[in-house]
């Protein structure tokens, strides 16, 4: 049996982050993964630049960019280990990075330069990686703490002290999602909020989004809400008409907020009221309502939402105050109520975990001596624009540093 301080399953941002911390603080660090390719989701993160933090990232106010049943449950590992200190590990390894939109930070180059800081990092650590690796079972005694955890592995049994389960979540099965981390915490007797696909594009029924399909691959800025009162979330966005219904930054950003059988309300012209420019241009323009709506939203949409009422067919000059009114209030209070989602296929994160209540949020150990969890397989859900990466980096590191302490 080959014995390790710690065996981390899943080399992931978190896993590989988590390695090489512990690794560095002078533990002696196992990383299995089953995949045959490391870090495959934070190659094709970020249109393969990787969002690997966000600059507006408040520790102190998680619940204002991370969901969960608990959300502040991440405010003491983000505190401790901030995107500032990511983006000094960065520079330290002079890779070159960017803003973009609301405080988001990418690689100018490639994902890859960052997974191969993580790796990099491994290796001052001496962490040993094995990869492909499945585990078949996991076995607890505490006969000797030395060896605490008992794994078979496709590479022979592995003993340890302290196991650390930064699997993941159960999005993009093809590139080596698995529910290894929910399984793993029932067997030892942890609870799992419920999972679902979050970050996620929305579906409608096929017939109702029979006049709206034609308008796939149009984006536009709008405002986004979902929720009543205290459960109201709503996002100024870009929108991404597809095929099957709606995706783009908003809708990703809303659909962690949604739950099924709730309503959508958009605005589609968030910037200003349609009405009073719509009766305006009645008085002096002979366009028709199409082309004159067409100044202040996108042709296509312009063509397709007035061909859905006869009275819009009709030159501005002609077409009663009413009926603008009511074209008005359509595009700007539109309500529509998604049939589902594109799934975990699609998905970029998955919300729920491993609930919160269990684990500490100081160390990432959960009720079960020596066991930790960290990353997406938590149920910690952070919105779109770097802030899951951050949480894998700080609950990563804060797991590290526990597990140097103990
Ligand atoms: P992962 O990075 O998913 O790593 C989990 C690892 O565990 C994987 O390597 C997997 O192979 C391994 N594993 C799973 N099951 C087993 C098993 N049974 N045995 C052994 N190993 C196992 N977030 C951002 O902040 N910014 C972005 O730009 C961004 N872009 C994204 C784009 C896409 C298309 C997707 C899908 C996600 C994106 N995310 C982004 C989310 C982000 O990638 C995840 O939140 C983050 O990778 C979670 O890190 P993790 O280490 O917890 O899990």
């Amino acid at each position: 049996m080959e014995k390790f301080d710690v065996a981390i399953i899943g080399a992931g941002a978190a896993g590989l982050f988590c390695a090489g911390v512990a690794g560095q603080l002078g533990l002696r660090v196992l990383l299995l993964d089953h995949a045959p390719k490391v870090a495959e989701k934070i190659r094709i993160s970020g249109g393969g630049r990787c969002n690997f933090t966000n600059r507006e990232l408040d520790p102190r106010q998680p619940h204002k960019h991370f969901l969960g049943d608990n959300p502040n449950f991440c405010r003491s590992a983000l505190s401790r280990y901030t995107p500032a200190d990511f983006i000094e590990l960065l520079q330290r390894h002079a890779i070159p990075f960017h803003e973009k939109h609301k405080g988001q930070l990418f690689c100018d180059r490639s994902a890859q330069d960052l997974i191969e800081l993580l790796l990099a990092e491994c290796a001052a650590g001496g962490v040993q990686r094995w990869q492909p690796c499945a585990v078949q079972a996991v076995g607890y005694s505490d006969a000797d703490p030395a060896e605490r955890y008992q794994l078979q592995t496709d590479r022979g049994p592995v003993g340890c002290r302290s196991l650390v389960v930064a699997t993941g979540g159960l999005s993009i099965p093809k590139i080596g999602a698995s529910d290894f981390g929910f399984r793993l915490a029932r067997q030892f007797g942890l609870d799992v909020v419920e999972l679902r696909p979050a970050l996620v594009p929305l579906t409608f029924d096929a017939a109702a989004w029979a006049p709206f399909a034609e308008l796939s691959g149009l984006a536009l800025p709008v405002r986004i809400a979902t929720g009543e009162k205290k459960t109201k979330m709503e996002f100024l966005e870009d929108l991404l008409f597809t095929h099957r219904g709606l995706s783009g930054p908003a809708v990703l950003q809303i659909s962690s907020y949604w739950r099924p059988g709730q309503p959508l309300r958009l605005d589609l012209h968030p910037e200003s009221a349609l009405e009073p420019l719509l009766l305006e241009a009645k008085a002096r323009s002979r366009k028709l309502l199409a082309n004159e709506l067409a100044l202040h939203l996108p042709s296509r949409l312009a063509d397709t939402w007035t061909a859905q009422q006869p009275q819009w067919q009709r030159p501005v000059s002609d077409t009663p105050d009413k009926a603008i009114a009511q074209l008005a209030q359509g595009l700007q209070r539109w309500e529509l109520t998604p049939t589902g989602t594109e799934g975990y296929a699609k998905a970029e994160v998955t919300a729920g975990g491993v609930d919160t209540r269990q684990l500490s949020s100081q160390t990432m150990e959960s009720k079960q001596p020596g066991l930790h969890f960290i990353g997406e397989v938590v149920d910690v859900t952070g919105w779109l624009g770097g802030y899951n990466f951050q949480w894998a980096w700080s609950s990563a590191h804060a797991c590290a540093q526990a597990l140097a302490a103990d």
